[in-house]
Formats: structure tokens, sequence, C-alpha cells
């Protein structure tokens, strides 16, 4: 894949990059190593400072920074100037707590002292997605730099300028040269990175076929890895839900990002005795979407990132029709230059039908009639993905049932699954494994060392 700025509202490649040689790599790795020496060093209150210049500058730079995001994976600038806010909280949330997370953690033995001591391990090579091109990598690096361990990017090829730019942040922002660097490679070049001793661990987020192969490099390679891969999260509403507020949160939950979210709410389970009502506010919801410009205020919806995107969605909008799904509304494509499809739900998925067990990244709600939360559950733990989950119901029985019985990373009530630096962020299944954000997050890169002092 051409590492590229190619604009999706418009289809048109803006600007190319050149790779990095094998030799521009290898320097760079070389110098994560020098950075690394530098920054475990340094205090949790010299990291902090930097970490807030961060969060400083990225809000200086919303606007320049969001107007990047839409350009090269088609978001709406709206949610792009929101996505670098949320980073900025993001940096200031670890700069607060790294300090309290990592503290010497004092357990009580037959020895005069004993205590967990979190220390960093090194250069870690981050493989992230383009989908929230700056959140994404915000909540790698800012927990991994705080813990004091190096960070390189292997950012997806379609968003190098905001790749560049995160490079840059931290430079500005003052972390030693080095502590984190983006490296302009395709895939195919991720295996001798990985394979490099120099590189201590690895985190990614992504498709499935991705993390299987960076998992299996670094299972023979014997290296740590954090892998955030796809969802098909089930959005439950229940008879006693505030069905309004669910069909608004849920329209939101399916279709932000233009639909490109590993946490959308892709599969919705509604109860029989409000299905109807449920459905016919939901295709009013999609139906007043305004799909268009991402760049435009009015904007909802914009395009999808390529067009295999659209491609990909069509084919399974199609199989799932030919298999006897009903379309509702919507899932077509615009006719245009850019990748515009409309926001769609389909119901009457058939078990059998591909759509039932794939994941779905763009603007389709696949619509489930349920007689009981049994069968929602059951329906919604038949997916091979364990992301997130969200259930509307004022019935305190129902919301205990879904925290404990649903397969998922996270359960929300009454709300839609988010990210939030505060909670832990993962998946089970095939959604992947390991945890970020929260204490769990800046953990996961630590060589967690138990001392033992007699
Ligand atoms: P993708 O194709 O897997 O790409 C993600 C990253 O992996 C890119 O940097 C890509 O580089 C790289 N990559 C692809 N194949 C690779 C390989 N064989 N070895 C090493 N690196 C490889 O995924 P995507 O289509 O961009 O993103 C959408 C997927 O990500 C969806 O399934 C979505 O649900 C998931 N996602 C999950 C989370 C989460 O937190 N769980 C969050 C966001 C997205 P190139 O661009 O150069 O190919």
């Amino acid at each position: 894949m051409a590492i590229q700025t190619q604009n999706p509202a418009t289809g048109k490649v803006v600007k190319t990059f050149d790779p990095h040689t094998d030799a521009e790599v290898d320097l760079a790795l070389a110098k994560s190593v020098v950075a690394f020496h530098e920054l475990r060093k340094w205090s949790f209150e010299q990291r902090a400072k930097h970490m807030q210049n961060a969060a400083k500058l990225l809000r200086e730079d919303v606007d320049k920074l969001a107007k990047i995001m839409t350009l090269e994976m088609g978001k709406t600038f709206t949610s792009a100037k929101a996505e670098v806010l949320k980073s900025a909280a993001g940096a200031e949330y670890y700069a607060d707590t790294a300090a309290t997370h990592l503290a010497d953690d004092v357990v009580k033995t037959d020895s005069a002292k004993s205590y967990r001591k979190y220390l960093p391990l090194g250069p870690v090579l981050a493989v992230m997605p383009w989908n929230y091109p700056v959140w994404q990598v915000m909540r790698f690096a800012a927990p991994a730099l705080m813990a004091g361990n190096t960070a390189l990017l292997k950012h997806a090829s379609n968003v190098p300028q905001c790749a560049l730019y995160i490079e840059d942040l931290f430079r500005r922002a003052g972390f030693p040269e080095g502590a984190f660097q983006t490296l302009l490679i395709g895939g195919a070049k991720v295996e001798r990175v990985l394979r490099d001793e120099r590189v201590r661990a690895a985190t990614l987020t992504g498709s499935e076929p991705a993390g299987a192969s960076v998992a299996s490099i670094c299972g023979q390679e014997i290296k740590p890895t954090v892998l955030e891969l796809g969802g098909s999260d089930a959005f439950i509403i229940m008879p006693s839900a505030d069905i309004e507020k669910a069909v608004k949160i849920g329209t939101t939950a399916r279709t932000q990002n233009n639909g490109q979210s590993c946490i959308a709410a892709k599969r919705f389970f509604i109860h029989a005795d409000i299905y109807d009502e449920v459905r016919a506010l939901l295709k009013d919801s999609f139906e007043a979407l305004n799909v268009g410009d991402p760049m435009k205020d009015s904007t909802d919806i914009g395009p999808l990132v390529n067009q295999d995107s659209l491609d990909t969605v069509l084919a399974q909008v199609d199989a799932a029709l030919k298999d006897g799904a009903v379309r509702v509304t919507g899932a077509q494509a615009i006719e245009s230059a850019g990748y515009y499809f409309t926001p769609g739900i389909l119901e009457n998925i058939p078990a059998e039908s591909t759509a039932y067990h794939e994941e779905i990244f763009a603007p389709v709600a696949l619509l489930f009639k349920v007689e009981s939360l049994n069968e929602a559950i059951e329906i919604a733990n038949s997916s091979p993905f364990g992301l997130g989950s969200a259930i509307f119901t004022h019935d305190e029985a129902e919301q205990e049932q879904a925290i404990h019985d649903i397969e998922a990373g996270a359960t929300f009530i009454n709300s839609m699954t988010t990210s939030n630096p505060q909670l832990p962020f993962g998946g089970i299944k095939r959604s992947g494994y390991g945890r970020e954000l929260a204490a769990e997050g800046i953990r996961a890169f630590c060589n967690i060392k138990a001392v033992n002092i007699a």
C-alpha cells in the first residue's frame, strides 16, 4: 500500500511519501534506544511537564490538525476537532496520574520490605489504524512515554501527515530526540522491526489478520503484545428503556466516525414488545442524517475511507440481502467522486448469513427482534468478537444480568460504549487481549519487578 494522503471526499491523491529505507529504520531504532536511556532516568514530574506541553500544543493546533485528519481519512471536521481535544485530555490524564499508577506498591510479607516496582521496558512499536488517527496513537503514546518507554509508530499508510504531526508534537513538547518516532513503512516491513532485539514490545490496533501476524511474530520472539482488534458490539433495548434516548444514542453509536469505529453499536437487539416502535424511530433517525462534505458543520456523516472499504460494505450488504435479510433503509453507495454511502438498516438477518458474524465497518445497523434478554445475550455472545456492549433498560436485574453475562470487554448501561482514560479499554475473544487506558494501560508495557529486602 502506497504511503499517501488520498482525500476520501474526492478520491484524489493529494501527497505521496517515500517510505523509509531499512537504513533509516535502523537509525530510528538506534535513536530510540539512546532516548530510552535518557527518558528512563527522568522523574515523573519531568515527564509530566513535557506531556502537559504536548496537550497544550494539541489544543493550540486543534483546527490545523483536525483539517489534516479530515483530509486524510474523511471524518467530519467537527468530530476531528473533538478527537484532538480528547487526545489532549488523554495526555493530561497520564501526566497527572502516571506517578500514582506506577508508585511502588508495598505488600506485607515476612521480609523487612517487599514491593512491586514498575519499570519501563524500552522501545515499543505501535501499529495503528487510520480511523481515530490521533486518539489511537495518544492512548498508546501518553502512557508509554510517561512510564519511561520510547515509542515507534507505524501508522496506517493513508494517514502519514497525522503520523508526522504526532512525531513533531512530542519533539516540540520537549521529549528527548528519538523518544517518539514515526516510521513511514508498509505492513510488510513490520516483521523486520518486530524481530529487532532493540524493540521490546508491540501493540497493534487494527484488523484480525494484522493482529494475528504481529502476535505470532512476537510469540516467536517472546515479546509482549497488546491487541485491539475488531468488534460487532451488541446494543440491547428493553421495554423499560427510555426509547427516544436509546434511539438517539443508538444512531450516534452506529454512525459516528462515518460508521468506522471498533466500538460502534453494530447489532441492535430489540425486545419484541417495542420492536416496531424502535424500528420506525431508528429509520427516521438514520434518514435524517446529513451525508456530505466532511468539512461542513452541517454534515453528520462524511465519506468512507477508500474505495476498498466502500466495495467491502456493498458486498456485505448484498450478501446479507441475498441470504434473506431485508433492507429497512439506506446502505447504498452515493454516485460521486468520493466514497459516499448512505447510512442504512437491515433486519431479519438469517443466522447463516455472513453479516450475522462479520464486522461491518460502515454505518449499517443490523436489527434483531428478541423475545427476552436471554435471547439477546445468547445471540450477542454467538459473535466471535467481544469488544464493547450497551444495554438500555431501567430494570436493575436486567442491568446486572447484562453486566454479568455479555461476553465483552465493556458493558455500558443506558449509554453508548466509549473509551475513557479512567476506564480500561480492550476486548476478549477475537477482539484482542490486553488493556489500554487507566492503570492497566500504563502497566501493560512495564516490567513489574518484585522487590524483596530481607
Ligand atoms: P488494518 O488493515 O489491520 O490496519 C491497521 C494497521 O495495521 C495499519 O497500520 C496497517 O498498515 C497495519 N497492518 C496491516 N496488515 C499488517 C500486517 N500483516 N502486519 C503488520 N501490520 C499490518 O486495519 P484497518 O482496516 O486500518 O482498521 C480497521 C480495523 O481496526 C477494524 O477491524 C476495527 O474494528 C479495528 N479497530 C479496533 C480498535 C480497538 O481498539 N479494538 C480501534 C480501532 C480500530 P497499512 O496501512 O500500511 O496496511
